[in-house]
């Protein structure tokens, strides 16, 4: 039983040193956690050697714990995901909180509110940090230029046992999809996942309204999501380029981009409107054009 409130007081010592709570929060927060767990009493325990580079090793002594005493049924990675999510939870910012400060922030300089959201959906392993870290990452020369190569090994496979689990879940439609805003707060189930600690920011894009989040998979240095706010599939149409210059004129210091809206070629979720962004500069905007291009139109622009 020691064992599990030293890793609560670990995970608290966590928060506060990534800034997820603070001081005034710690006996709520303790709280929380204690009734996630179904725990009700607590017994102060001293920690030392805390790692803050990342939560997953005290989340996976709280998680291991959760299973052997019955708290996880299946241990499972979506069931241990749903209740790493949820503990997160009780560390983290109400959504208004975080759009105010994200705003506060911005209103300085839009870099200081993506930088702050950036860690803070580090900290809180809504982006899978020690995950990602498992991903196969270098940069090649070839004769078009150096080229980025990614091997996404992040991705949890499926065991069996939880693909049966799937099979036996009944079929969902709330939230639509991965992408709405609904997802905010969602427990997760079989079918979708975890999200108790995941955080949106409003935007507006052409006076709609569309959210900013990152991406818990990132491929590149802060990979964000742009999507509509409403679950509409994608479409590529003028707008859609309005919307992109709109977005960089909002966060110069990103990039940002469109799937095409078509299965083969395009992204992998068609069904809701969304771009994807981020602080990184890829092969293609580094590589030297060949044919130009010239818009009579707009004399001042350089493309090919
Ligand atoms: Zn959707």
């Amino acid at each position: 039983m020691a064992d599990i409130f030293e890793a609560l007081e670990q995970l608290i010592q966590y928060g506060i040193a990534n800034g997820l709570i603070h001081r005034e929060d710690i006996v709520y927060t303790r709280n929380r956690l204690l009734a996630a767990l179904q725990l009700e009493e607590w017994k102060p325990v001293e920690v030392k050697d805390v790692s803050f580079a990342s939560p997953s090793p005290i989340l996976e002594a709280i998680l291991d714990w959760a299973y052997e005493n019955g708290r996880i049924k299946t241990n499972t990675t979506t069931e241990r995901d749903i209740w790493d999510a949820k503990l997160m939870n009780c560390l983290m910012p109400r959504p208004s909180e975080v759009i105010r400060e994200f705003y506060a922030k911005y209103n300085k300089d839009p870099k200081l509110a993506t930088d702050w959201f950036y860690s803070l959906s580090k900290a809180s392993n809504y982006i899978h940090t020690a995950r990602i870290a498992k991903n196969k990452q270098w940069k090649t020369k070839t004769e078009y230029g150096e080229i980025d190569i990614t091997i996404n090994l992040s991705k949890p496979e499926k065991d069996p046992k939880e693909i049966a689990k799937l099979k036996d879940a009944p079929a969902s439609s709330y939230p639509k999809c991965v992408l709405c805003k609904e997802n905010e707060g969602y427990e997760g189930t079989w079918h979708h996942p975890a999200r108790s600690n995941h955080r949106v920011i409003p935007l507006t894009l052409l006076d709609e309204k569309w959210y900013f989040q990152y991406s818990p998979y990132v491929y590149y240095n802060e990979h964000c999501i742009v999507f509509h706010a409403e679950h509409v599939p994608m479409k590529m149409e003028r707008k859609t380029f309005a919307r992109l210059l709109d977005f960089i004129e909002k966060f110069p210091h990103y990039f940002i981009g469109s799937n095409a809206d078509l299965p083969i070629v395009g992204g992998s979720i068609l069904a809701h409107d969304h771009f994807q962004g981020g602080n990184y500069t890829f092969a293609m905007e580094k590589a030297e054009i060949e044919e130009y291009i010239s818009f009579p139109s707009f004399p001042s622009l350089a493309a090919g």
